[in-house]
C-alpha cells in the first residue's frame, strides 16, 4: 500500500484515483472546482484544502491536469508540493501537456531529489474508469520502476517510450489522429444522411468494415448509436472539445518545430477551432455539429 496525492479530480482524474483505492492504496485527492470536490468524495475519495496537503508525506504525487499552465501552477509553484512529498518520492504527471513544460517539471523535480515520470494516457473516461488505460511514458527506469503499481492499477498497457518529455511527444501524435479521426468520422455521419441513409446504417456498416476506429465507438457522433454516449447526453462532454484542440495545437507546433507539414492535421484543428468558438465545452464528439451546417 503506499499514500498518493492526487490532484486534478476531472472526467479521468476520478475514475483514475478510485482505481487506486481499488488497488488498496490512500488517496488524498484535490482540484480547485468545488463541485468535482463533491463528487470525488461522494466516489469515497478522501479531499484535502491543496496540491500541497494532497503531497504532504506522499509516496506519490499524480497530476490529471488540464494544459500545461495548469501544472506548472501546481507543480512549479514556489513552496509547491515537492518539499511535501516523502524523499525521493514520486512525481506522476498524466496530464497531456506540451514538451517544454513536461521538461521543465523533470528538471525541477529531479533537482528536488525526486523520481518523476511524463505519463499522458489513451484510453478515455471508458478506459479511465476500467482500469485499462494506456500510458506513454517518459523518464528514468528507476521512476517507472517507482511507478509500477500506480500504472498497473489505473491501465492496462505501458510503453516505456523514452527519457524526460518523450510520452508527451507520442501522445501529441495520437492526438493528431484522434483529431483527424473524429473530424473524418463526423463528416461521413453528415454526408451519409444527406445521401438518404440513416445512422444507424452507418453505424452499422463501419463498425464491421475497414471504416470502422476506436473514435466510432467512443466518440460516436449521433445520438441512440452508443449507449452512454456524449451524444446521447447533449454532448455533456467526457473530453471536452478545448481540451482536443488544445492537444492539436501542441501536435502542429511540435511539427512545426521539426519541420513536418500536417495537412490532415492542419484541416482537423480548423474544424476544431470552430467547435471551440461556438463551445469548447462541448464534447469532441459534437464536432459534427461543423460539419452539419446547411450550406
Ligand atoms: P477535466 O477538465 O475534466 O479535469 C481536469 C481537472 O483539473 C478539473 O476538474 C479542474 O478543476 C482541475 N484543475 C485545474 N486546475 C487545477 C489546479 N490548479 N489545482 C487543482 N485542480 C485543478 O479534464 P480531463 O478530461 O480529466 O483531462 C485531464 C487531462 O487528461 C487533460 O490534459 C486531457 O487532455 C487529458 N486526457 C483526457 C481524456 C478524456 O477522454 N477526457 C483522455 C486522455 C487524456
Amino acid at each position: 500500500m503506499s499514500v498518493f496525492g492526487f490532484v486534478g479530480l476531472g472526467n479521468m482524474g476520478r475514475p483514475m484515483a478510485e482505481n487506486l483505492i481499488k488497488a488498496g492504496h490512500e488517496v488524498r485527492g484535490f482540484d480547485v472546482v468545488a463541485e468535482i470536490r463533491d463528487a470525488a468524495a461522494a466516489a469515497g475519495i478522501t479531499i484535502v484544502g491543496s496540491a500541497n496537503e494532497a503531497a504532504h508525506g506522499a509516496d506519490v504525487l499524480v497530476t490529471m491536469l488540464p494544459k500545461g499552465e495548469h501544472v506548472r501552477a501546481v507543480l512549479l509553484a514556489q513552496d509547491g508540493p515537492f518539499a511535501q512529498l516523502k524523499p525521493g518520492g514520486l512525481v506522476l504527471d498524466c496530464s497531456s501537456i506540451d514538451v517544454v513544460t513536461s521538461r521543465d517539471v523533470h528538471a525541477a523535480a529531479t533537482e528536488a531529489g525526486l523520481l518523476v515520470l511524463d505519463a499522458p494516457v489513451s484510453g478515455g473516461v471508458s478506459g479511465a474508469t476500467a482500469g485499462t488505460l494506456t500510458f506513454m511514458v517518459g523518464g528514468s527506469d528507476a521512476a517507472l520502476e517507482a511507478a509500477g503499481p500506480a500504472l498497473d492499477a489505473m491501465g492496462s498497457k505501458i510503453f516505456h517510450v523514452g527519457g524526460a518529455g518523450a510520452g508527451q511527444a507520442v501522445k501529441a501524435c495520437n492526438q493528431m489522429v484522434v483529431g483527424a479521426a473524429l473530424a473524418a468520422t463526423a463528416e461521413a455521419f453528415v454526408l451519409a444522411e444527406r445521401l438518404g441513409l440513416t445512422p444507424q446504417s452507418l453505424f452499422d456498416v463501419l463498425s464491421t468494415s475497414s471504416g470502422n476506429t476506436w473514435v466510432l465507438h467512443n466518440f460516436t457522433p449521433r445520438p441512440g448509436l452508443v449507449e452512454g454516449s456524449a451524444a446521447d447526453n447533449g454532448y455533456k462532454a467526457k473530453f471536452a472539445a478545448a481540451l482536443l484542440n488544445k492537444d492539436l495545437g501542441l501536435a502542429l507546433s511540435a511539427a512545426d518545430s521539426a519541420g513536418v507539414e500536417l495537412v490532415v492535421g492542419s484541416s482537423a484543428k480548423a474544424q476544431f477551432d470552430k467547435l471551440v468558438e461556438h463551445d469548447g465545452s462541448l464534447d469532441s464528439s459534437a464536432v459534427v455539429k461543423v460539419v452539419d451546417v446547411k450550406n
